[in-house]
């Protein structure tokens, strides 16, 4: 083993040159490290205010004034609106899906229309992506930086090394081989460390798939009597619900790796499990709880309940099925008239799909009344769009020249090995976007 245990290399280093959170971290992780942030680390960054003329515009006069940027901008832009975006801001998008789905529409659209900027109307991370399929050169703007992720937040690139360098140490001595993997949201960086250390990006309808690749051996099969782990991370419950369904029992094949206090997992405890779990999570669906399955059952004894799999294991143990966005989406369209449905996801894609499914006569509502909504998502708005708009095209008059803000762009070393990761996942499962909900371990039971 060479003296650098976590494989760092000083050129992987994916400094943002706006962030202040990346911009503060040593250049080798080995150097002595600033104290790491406080419990949640955000890398929120900073938006300027908005000019008073945008926030002082009414609904129509938003609406006119995206639709006429939009018309002169005309090929040269693409929008990309994920899911859970409100309804006022989704109306502009050429295309909504997830964001993976968006990030490779973005890149093949790109390619088809010439077109040199795609406006993401998601998160950071989701513009991250996009930036890393898109063809070099394409310019990808997030309307506001402070529509940051909490669960991608939570993981951070330092913080990785140092449970790389911990996993190394506890298991010198035994056969057995460590591989990363990431769910899709987490930050280019987390995606890099995968693709440099023989790990893969997986997305919550093919998590299982990258799963079973990785307990094979991922880049280089199993070797007799090695042993294989898995680091997942960013979210602790996407990696729970995924095992479980494989069979791994959750208590004594699975440990959780909290970063901001690695002395809770003890030596024993990595070296008995298979699934090493980052202690992440997403703050909307950790809203759902099983509770609120009982009480929607009581309420329509014929009900499904289905649910995302960043849901806690108790709320997947007690639905019917878990289904990624996409997943959701086909089983609601697919539903038989009459049919009663419970969802367990973000409101404002619920809500679109309660309105679109009841033109067939099929019922949908959230699984609970909490408000489990995106705050940082909702960040995007009209004002916003409008507002990076404008300065693409300049004013009317040419008085303002055009000019680009809020670009998103990964350091290209970051990019190259985030690319390896992703492409790890797409040769395993093609476009990888759409899969047929998971059932949970409660409706194969
Ligand atoms: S819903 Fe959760 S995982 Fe998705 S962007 Fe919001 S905080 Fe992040």
């Amino acid at each position: 083993m060479s003296l650098c245990l976590c494989g760092y290399s000083p050129a992987l280093f994916f400094s943002l040159p706006h962030c202040s959170f990346y911009a503060s971290k040593p250049l080798h992780p080995h150097l002595p490290h600033a104290p790491h942030p406080p419990a949640i680390i955000t890398t929120m960054l900073w938006q300027p205010p908005l000019p008073d003329k945008y926030t002082r515009m009414t609904e129509p006069q938003l609406v006119s004034a995206i639709n006429a940027r939009r018309e002169k901008l005309g090929d040269q832009v693409v929008i990309l609106g994920h899911h859970y975006q409100q309804d006022s801001v989704i109306q502009f998008a050429d295309f909504t899906g997830d964001s993976f789905k968006l990030s490779q529409l973005a890149a093949q659209k790109v390619r088809e229309t010439g077109a040199k900027y795609v406006v993401f109307l998601g998160v950071h991370f989701m513009a991250e992506s996009a930036d890393i399929l898109a063809p070099e050169g394409t310019v990808v703007i997030l309307p506001d930086m402070g529509a940051g992720c909490s669960m991608a937040d939570m993981a951070d690139y330092d913080q990785t090394v140092d449970c790389w360098e911990t996993l190394t140490d506890t298991y010198r001595d035994m056969n057995v081989r460590v591989i990363p993997v990431c769910y899709m949201n987490c930050t280019a960086a987390i995606k890099a460390f995968c693709g440099q250390h023989g790990g893969a990006v997986c997305t919550s309808s093919n998590a299982d798939t990258v799963l079973k690749w990785a307990l094979a051996g991922g880049t280089e099969p199993r070797a007799d009597g090695e042993t294989i782990k898995i680091l997942f991370l960013p979210d602790q419950h996407l990696g729970r619900n995924t095992a479980a369904a494989m069979g791994y029992d959750t208590l004594t094949d699975m440990c959780l790796w909290n970063p901001r206090n690695p002395d809770d997992t003890d030596a024993d405890e990595l070296k008995r499990s298979t699934f090493i779990l980052w202690k992440g999570h997403c703050s909307v669906h950790k809203l759902f709880r099983p509770e609120h399955v009982d009480q929607i059952r009581a309420m329509w004894p014929d009900v499904t309940v289905m649910v995302h799999p960043e849901c806690d294991h108790g709320v997947v143990q007690k639905a019917d099925l878990t289904g990624s966005t996409e997943g959701i989406m086909q089983a609601i369209r697919a539903a038989e008239p009459g049919s009663r449905w419970a969802i367990g996801t973000e409101v404002h894609m619920v809500n679109r799909l309660a309105n679109e499914a009841a033109e067939r006569d099929v019922t949908v509502r959230m699984l609970s009344d909490c408000q489990c909504l995106c705050t940082t998502m909702y960040r995007i708005d009209m004002p916003h769009l409008l507002w990076v708009l404008d300065q693409l095209t300049g004013s009317d008059d040419g008085q303002t020249p055009a000019k680009i803000v809020n670009q998103i762009t990964v350091h290209p070393e970051a990019k190259k090995w985030a690319t390896v990761a992703l492409d790890r996942m797409l040769a395993l499962v093609g476009t990888g976007n759409v899969h047929p909900p998971t059932p949970s371990p409660a409706s194969t039971s």
